[in-house]
């Protein structure tokens, strides 16, 4: 009689922000979904917009490993009427089961400079902040060229359970995130970003996650996919001078822990 052995052994890959409802994955939608069930323990679909909140969805849907996080860009938000403002606000409400948080959210001022605007942003802002507390949904944060705001915002409005996702601040902006208690999210970008690196450095490995933003941030504009947070993982270690197991295993902890996964 023989007895056979299945030694399966469990990924400890994660990629908690990627945007698999880009056009760049409609014409293999389904093999990306198949890779990441081979590869990662699991993925989180983050919208931005009102399509891609519902596509979020609709794909979380489509693997037990995959999960979605909706919100709205700010850019997306200030261009929005307040009638349809609110009804993306009912539309997450309602779809508070299928979720394992609110995002992404935040403010950008990169790309919006008037004033009103960038006030528009904040109070936004702070209303999808308020839907999170109430349907006790971690946020994940988008900041460019404003985390000075975004983090004193989350600060008054007592916010926990915060993801700072792609962080691109200074180490000093990251001390402040830590200090209130909040994960950093560092992307592929690390491979070739000097100051990302520097916070992959000093962030501790209880507090870091490991993202793609993918389809962006990869080398040459090429399709970033999911399962390229192992190379992250691999700058990570070698930053650290750890082994590649210990970031993945930190990052998988982090990300069951914050997302409730
Ligand atoms: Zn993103």
């Amino acid at each position: 009689m023989y007895i056979n052995f299945v030694v399966v052994i469990m990924s400890k890959l994660t990629d908690t922000h990627c945007h698999l409802q880009h056009d760049r994955f409609k014409d293999d939608l389904n093999e990306v979904i198949d890779e990441t069930e081979k590869n990662l323990a699991f993925t989180i679909v983050s919208g931005a917009n009102k399509e891609w909140n519902r596509k979020a969805i609709d794909i979380s849907k489509k693997s037990k490993n995959i999960y979605a996080t909706i919100g709205l860009h700010p850019i997306d938000a200030e261009k929005m009427s307040e009638k349809e403002f609110q009804e993306e606000l009912k539309f997450v409400e309602e779809n508070k089961d299928n979720l394992v948080g609110i995002g992404e959210i935040g403010l950008d001022f990169h790309w919006e400079k008037d004033e009103k605007m960038r006030d528009l942003q904040k109070e936004r802002f702070v209303r999808f902040l308020n839907l999170s507390k109430n349907l006790n949904l971690p946020v994940v944060i988008h900041s460019w060229d404003a985390e000075i705001e975004v983090l004193d915002i989350l600060e008054k409005e007592k916010m926990k359970k915060v993801v700072m996702h792609c962080f691109s601040g200074n180490l000093e902006l990251m001390e402040k995130a830590l200090e209130l208690g909040y994960y950093i999210s560092i992307s592929t970008i690390i491979l070739r970003s000097k100051s990302t690196r520097k916070l992959a450095r000093d962030c501790p490995l209880e507090k870091m996650l490991l993202e793609t933003d993918a389809p962006y941030l990869w080398l040459d504009g090429k399709r970033n996919v999911p399962w390229n947070t192992e190379y992250a993982a691999e700058k990570i270690a070698k930053i650290r001078k750890i082994t590649k197991d210990e970031v993945l295993e930190a990052t998988l902890n982090n990300a069951k822990k914050i997302f409730g996964i």
